[in-house]
């Protein structure tokens, strides 16, 4: 299928907040119970329309260095976007954030759109992190905010249109 655009996109956070599972909700519609931790480079491509622009989407997931947190400028090279996940049921991937924020803005392009997600909306009873701070967070940041659940596919292909529509609008403003 012809594109329009393809946007590279990066998913980074603290390690067991269901970076693998939000692209595997995105590519098939799909949940796994277990926490497998990724080795090797693992991406998918889907595409998706946005503003009657046919986009092509290229996710990259983290190779399990999350642990370490540092990821090599390989994986930030030439990306469009970048999901910076947290556990809403885990206040300390959420005390990660800022962290993460600030290597994607030393390694990713300047112009990169970031969205930063409150992931397992599903699990409410269990939450530690209110929809609030994350919006506050965001805000103080400059950079979007989503809540999802990857168990059911809450707002996964949202998350996406949402950051996709920036960078879309950032090109017609010629700011990339
Ligand atoms: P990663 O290390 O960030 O890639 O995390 P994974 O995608 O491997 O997920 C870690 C664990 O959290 C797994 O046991 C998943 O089944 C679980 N998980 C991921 N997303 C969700 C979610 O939205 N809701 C619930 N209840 N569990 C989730
Ligand atoms: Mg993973």
């Amino acid at each position: 299928m012809s594109y329009d655009f393809l946007f590279k996109y990066i998913i980074i956070g603290d390690s067991g907040v269901g970076k693998s599972c939000l692209l595997l909700q995105l590519l098939d519609k799909r949940f796994r119970q277990k926490h497998e931790v990724t080795i090797g480079v693992e991406f998918g491509a889907k595409p998706i329309e946005v503003d009657d622009l046919n986009i092509k989407l290229q996710v990259w997931d983290t190779a399990g260095q999350e642990a370490f947190k540092s990821i090599t400028r390989t994986y930030y090279r030439s990306a469009a976007g970048a999901l910076i996940v947290y556990d809403v049921t885990k206040r300390e991937s959420f005390n990660s954030v800022q962290t993460w924020i600030e290597e994607a803005k030393q390694n990713g392009n300047q112009t990169m759109s970031m969205i930063l997600v409150g992931n397992k909306t599903d699990l409410e009873s269990m939450r530690e992190v209110t929809t609030e701070e994350g919006k506050q967070l965001a805000k103080q940041q400059n950079i979007l905010f989503i809540e999802t659940s990857a168990k059911t596919g809450d707002h996964i292909d949202d998350t996406f249109i949402i950051s996709a529509k920036e960078i879309i609008q950032k090109l017609k403003n010629k700011q990339i």
